[in-house]
């Protein structure tokens, strides 16, 4: 993802400027503002989606809905859900906002636990909300100050580094060894640090018990794998400090996040959150869930099927005091690890950002893969090629992965033109043939 041009910058700064005092207050405030926010918020995003979505426009015409019809929260449930394979379908023309400028934009890419790899388009100049957001989540596991420090690990760099200097953050590459990645954290001293819980592991190993204390972390937060309660709270030990889980995905950006109580609040005013039942009723029980992003007109995502599931529950009762509801077992994050010759072992995360990897630094063309370690030491890599493909990237990505791998295994790059799925519509990217032992 590019950085933001000087003016996109003095847009959202300006942004986050107007909307903070609101923002920061919003969670403390009793549910019923909040819903009166979000009603405001969905009345707006489905008229500009009607209006200016072809895909949205078409579904609200085949489901016999308008824009207008939307009168209390309630009526949301009578609007269409929309699945990933519909946006993906749609991409580009139909699922983007019609006059919209490909300069003015940011493009990040989804390839989660489904998969296909989908584009989330965002205007650049209309991202304060994710600056305050990640801010809000920062501050949910205690004082959060300008002047500190917060280091990330992940794919690629968000498109600013700092407010106006204040609140520095700082970007890590996922695919760095865990030798680099401690290097640099004793280097960059952060009070708080962001990564994949596979990562915090492997630093976890390399620094040994008393490094980890030494980095003075006040907080670590996790994501995009699943992590246990006693891991946190092992590994949390190890490094002195909390460690944190958070839910978030590119089309809906913040859904949820552990407070210092470790009770995940949704962000209420980010993301608006149901959760439904087999038959697409909304329930109380452990459900699909459905979200809205609130805040991207560009590329509107409105009663998106995430494919995870999970349970919401009404909040209120967190000493943090946090009125959100919070969501409760979700699961739906669990995907594959392959074990090597060596007994080493990579996670699910780390076989995705090595297919993130075949996306950014090989600029290889794909609309999906799958990888599946057949035997202990081989690998099959199924390759669904976007328009643009070139023969030789399946040579690429076969290197690329070996040396990811950096072990003697054999690997095989097969072209596909559809990727497998389960009998109910599910597409596994990171499969494992080899029995657990
Ligand atoms: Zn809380």
């Amino acid at each position: 993802m590019r950085s933001f041009t000087a003016r996109e910058l003095a847009v959202n700064v300006a942004g986050i400027a107007r909307q903070y005092p609101a923002f920061r207050l919003r969670p403390f405030l009793p549910l019923l503002r909040t819903q009166q926010y979000q009603l405001r918020a969905l009345r707006r995003l489905l008229a500009h989606a009607e209006r200016a979505v072809p895909l949205y426009r078409e579904k609200f015409r085949k489901a016999g809905v308008q824009a207008r019809d939307l009168r209390s929260l309630a009526d949301f449930a009578h609007f269409p859900t929309t699945s990933k394979d519909e946006v993906l379908a749609a991409y580009p023309e139909g699922a983007l906002s019609q006059g919209l400028v490909a300069e003015r934009c940011l493009v990040s890419k989804s390839s989660g636990s489904t998969g296909q790899v989908l584009e989330v388009v965002h205007q650049a100049d209309q991202l304060s909300l994710q600056g305050l957001a990640m801010n809000r989540l920062l501050s949910l596991y205690g004082s959060y100050w300008p002047w500190d420090r917060f280091v990330y690990v992940y794919t690629a760099p968000y498109p600013a580094h700092s407010l106006l200097g204040a609140w520095p953050m700082h970007f890590l590459p996922t695919l760095a060894k865990a030798a680099e990645l401690v290097r640099q954290l004793e280097q960059l001293r952060p009070t708080l640090l962001a990564c994949y819980p596979s990562h915090l592991r492997a630093l976890a190993e390399e620094l040994g018990p008393k490094r980890c204390k030494a980095l003075s972390l006040r907080a670590i937060s996790v994501s995009s794998e699943a992590s246990s309660k006693t891991e946190r709270a092992e590994l949390g030990a190890m490094f002195g400090c909390g460690v944190y889980d958070e839910y978030s995905t590119e089309e809906l950006t913040r859904i949820a996040a552990q407070c210092r109580y470790g009770e995940y609040h949704l962000f209420e005013d980010v993301a608006y959150i149901e959760t439904l039942d087999e038959a697409g009723r909304a329930t109380e029980a452990v459900g699909e869930v459905v979200g809205t992003y609130l805040h991207n007109f560009a590329m509107p995502f409105i009663r998106y099927r995430q494919g995870d599931l999970a349970r919401i529950s009404v909040g209120g009762s967190c000493p943090c005091g946090y009125q959100f509801r919070s969501l409760s077992e979700l699961v739906g994050r669990k995907l594959a690890s392959f074990t090597l010759p060596s007994g080493r072992v990579l996670s699910s995360g780390f076989l995705l950002d090595a297919s993130y990897s075949f996306l950014l630094d090989i600029g290889a063309d794909l609309a999906g893969f799958t990888i599946t370690q057949e035997a202990v030491n081989r690998v099959l890599i199924e390759l669904l090629p976007g328009k643009n493909f070139r023969a030789e990237s399946s040579e690429h990505v076969k290197q690329r992965f070996l040396e990811l791998v950096a072990e003697p295994i054999s690997v095989e790059v097969q072209l596909v033109s559809t990727l497998r799925r389960s009998p109910a519509g599910k597409h596994n990217p990171i499969v494992s043939k080899v029995p657990r032992l």
